[in-house]
């Protein structure tokens, strides 16, 4: 007999004095933390602790398929507006998760799918966590990638189930633990064969479980650990070690002050008197969620899932209109990205062909396809049952009539435009009159290799562009051509989607969106080396910004050769751009390609990188280097950065201007998620706003007169200076064409 206590909460009492707790949020494809979860539990909890002795063991289950619990809201996170608000949503929930912690009937959370944040703090709260060997099941506290700690006691229970040591490592990186791994540090007590937790086998493993339990049958195995780790999570002296240790890894992190704070809750989970833990966390909470860095990094994440979504980018179609996820995707060329979109297609389901030149460049594919799933599989990356799986789905051909029942065909081979519609105008031979033709090019036109097609087909070909390393990087940009129909965006959305990327639609301008925001800071990078400024300080500035490495490393990561295609197409459209092409193509010239060729801004032949020697005295005249600092409004930059990152920052104003997307913070997404940019800043748009439009253009008015024509600012932005406004105040509007009383771009209050 099933009673609900609301709609997303069930209770389901078994004839041997089990109760299933079935968690189910209404309206949603997850399980969150939202009110309606809230009230629902609480009264769930309070039914539990009023009738205890009816019950033999509690079972926390979820009715959704591949998730326990997604974790809080993030959207009602995201508005709360004071600290007050914030300490009654923490206080809420650690009342809850202590109420489930007193509870004296044995309780147990059924982990099948994802379990984060809230859902791991309440499994924390429960006295055993079971866990299926799904591949979708993972554990994780991710709440510091928002610049947040985990609130509803986290940083508390952790420690004292997994030890110090292994608490700091997964609470201060947010990474997840799959159920072996859970299960080797204690976190998890036991594993159970996949099944979804509402179905029988599970809950016959789970009865075997709780007999277990109930007969005292059962010991938690945490002896695993080894000698070191013993010291450290077990010693007064070894906790301290580790704590140090861990102030000291993150002491240059200043941007994010949620990790020190949450080293300081893990610090006082070990303290005698244990309120003092639950009550700095509560308050360190409140006190990080309006710092700049939690508010960019949840703008960020409200971003994202509303890229997902088909109808940000495309009027609503029915969804009879559009097809399901493609069932066969063909790939041309099993290159670096070729290999990569393959692989990813197969895993989440999808029959995959790979299209080679011949047979010796087939060979190539296969292995390299081979090798990089084998790597996968030896990092536990997957499971040897998907690894099986995909490999079953996967295809090798050389031959286009092979491809005839593909969904898709996304293009992935040589970055030259005769080449690209060569196969273009095969494919469109070959595939069926709706199939959609993709091109990965970062750098041509995706309209003019659609030219080589029949004009039936247009409205099905857009750009797909990936970036590099295809599963690491989570953007994908939709390049939409004059042509592209919206049916064609909606699927395209849908399949980025499934891959587990973020799309952002631009339209078919050179660079689309992320180079050609970008290229403008790696040219000047280049500007400065030839100016003679050192390699590896240009680097080190902008790590000390906050992007991930620096523009040297970043080109000697890309491929100087490639980087010089992207140089080449992005002439007409960006000012003074010919020397930093120019120079990266005598780069590739004479070899230096970069990490690939060990060589190109650094020498990678030795086992520390170091400035390539042989470019440093070409270019090299130190004494004329010149920094100037003094006669800039502030804006919390040095002078390097300043001269760095204001390219970016106005080029993304250009790319507004010229309706490369539509809203600001599809730039500052794309930028974030395609190339690292500082997340903490919330994005090249948001930056300026913090600057301010008027310091920000006098200031790159200013490097227009030190250092030329590219620094000019934006149209936009002396639009925005003139009326002090910001890219982010305003409610969401249509782009308005020079109205004065209209904002000038889109934005959205949410976002
Ligand atoms: P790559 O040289 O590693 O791979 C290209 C593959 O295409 C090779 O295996 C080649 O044998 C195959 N090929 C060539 N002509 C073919 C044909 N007619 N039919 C079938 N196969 C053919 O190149 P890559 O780095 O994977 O780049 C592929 C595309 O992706 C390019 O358009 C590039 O601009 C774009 N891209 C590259 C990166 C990157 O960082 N490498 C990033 C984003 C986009």
């Amino acid at each position: 007999m099933h009673q609900n206590v609301n709609r997303n909460v069930t209770l389901q009492p078994t004839t041997d004095g089990v109760l299933y707790v079935w968690l189910d949020s209404e309206l949603r494809s997850v399980n969150v933390f939202d009110s309606g979860m809230l009230d629902g539990l609480e009264s769930a909890v309070s039914h539990i602790a009023a009738n205890e002795n009816r019950y033999s063991t509690v079972i926390f289950a979820s009715r959704k398929a591949g998730c326990f619990f997604a974790g809080a809201d993030v959207h009602s996170i995201a508005r709360l507006q004071s600290a007050h608000e914030v300490l009654a949503v923490v206080e809420r929930g650690q009342k809850l998760m202590q109420c489930i912690d007193d509870l004296s009937v044995p309780t147990i959370a059924a982990i099948d799918g994802m379990c984060m944040g809230g859902g791991l703090e309440l499994a924390l709260a429960c006295t055993y966590r079971v866990a299926s060997n799904s591949d979708a099941t993972r554990l994780s506290l991710p709440e510091i990638k928002l610049g947040l700690l985990p609130g509803w006691g986290g940083t508390q229970r952790l420690p004292k189930k997994i030890g110090v040591v292994a608490s700091l490592d997964l609470i201060l990186t947010g990474r997840s633990l799959r159920p072996n791994k859970a299960l080797a540090l204690g976190l998890v007590d036991q594993i159970l064969d996949v099944a979804p937790a509402f179905q029988t086998p599970w809950h016959d493993q789970l009865t075997t479980f709780v007999d277990s339990v109930v007969d005292g049958r059962f010991h938690p195995d945490d002896r695993r650990r080894d000698l070191l780790a013993r010291f450290l999570n077990t010693t007064r002296l070894g906790r301290r070690v580790a704590i140090r240790a861990a102030r000291k890894k993150t002491s240059k992190q200043k941007q994010y002050p949620a990790l020190q704070e949450a080293i300081k809750a893990i610090e006082l989970s070990l303290a005698s008197d244990s309120n003092s833990g639950y009550e700095f966390e509560r308050e360190a909470f409140a006190r990080l969620l309006f710092t700049p860095t939690a508010q960019s990094l949840l703008g960020l994440f409200v971003q994202q899932d509303q890229a997902k979504k088909a109808t940000t980018w495309c009027e609503f179609i029915s969804p009879l209109e559009v097809a399901a996820i493609p069932r066969k995707v063909s790939v041309i060329g099993a290159g670096t990205m070729g290999a990569g979109i393959g692989i990813l297609a197969a895993k989440k389901g999808m029959q995959v062909v790979f299209k080679e030149l011949d047979e010796s460049a087939l060979k190539s594919g296969q292995a390299r396809v081979e090798s990089i799933l084998d790597k996968q599989l030896q990092r536990t990356a997957i499971s040897a049952e998907a690894h099986r799986q995909c490999n079953s789905r996967i295809q090798f051909t050389t031959k286009f009539q092979d491809l005839d029942d593909s969904d898709i065909a996304i293009e992935a081979v040589l970055e030259m435009n005769e080449v690209k519609q060569s196969v273009f105008r095969n494919l469109d031979h070959e595939l069926q009159r709706d199939a959609i033709l993709a091109s990965n090019t970062s750098s041509l036109s995706v309209t003019q290799i659609s030219t080589a097609t029949g004009s039936h087909r247009r409205p099905r070909i857009a750009g797909l562009h990936f970036f590099n390393p295809v599963d690491r990087m989570q953007l994908v940009e939709i390049v939409r051509t004059e042509a592209t129909s919206e049916e064609t965006i909606h699927e395209l959305v849908q399949l980025v989607r499934t891959m587990g990327k973020t799309p952002i639609v631009t339209s078919d301008k050179p660079g689309f969106l992320v180079n050609r925001v970008l290229f403008p800071y790696l040219g000047e990078a280049i500007h400065m080396v030839q100016e003679g400024f050192s390699i590896p300080a240009i680097d080190r500035e902008m790590r000390n910004f906050g992007m991930p490495m620096g523009p040297l490393e970043l080109l000697d990561q890309v491929g100087i050769d490639i980087a010089a295609h992207v140089a080449q197409s992005l002439l007409d459209c960006l000012y003074e751009s010919e020397a930093p092409a120019v120079f990266l193509h005598k780069m590739a010239q004479a070899g230096w390609l970069g990490k690939k060729s060990k060589c190109g801004f650094y020498d990678y032949n030795k086992k520390r990188k170091a400035p390539n020697r042989q470019l440093r005295t070409s270019v090299a005249k130190a004494d004329k280097v010149r920094v100037a600092g003094d006669e800039f409004l502030e804006d919390g930059l040095s002078p390097v950065q300043r001269r760095l990152v204001y390219p970016i920052l106005n080029e993304a104003v250009h790319c507004l201007d010229e309706a490369v997307v539509q809203a600001p913070w599809m730039v500052d997404l794309a930028m974030v998620l395609g190339t690292g940019f500082a997340p903490f800043r919330g994005g090249p748009l948001k930056m300026i706003d913090s600057i301010g439009a008027k310091p920000f253009k006098s200031n790159l008015t200013m490097l227009e007169h030190m250092h030329g024509a590219r620094f000019k600012a934006a149209d936009g932005l002396g639009w925005m200076a003139k009326r002090n406004t910001k890219f982010f105040s305003f409610v969401s509007n249509p782009p308005a064409k020079e109205n004065h009383n209209e904002p000038r771009y889109r934005t959205h209050s949410q976002l």
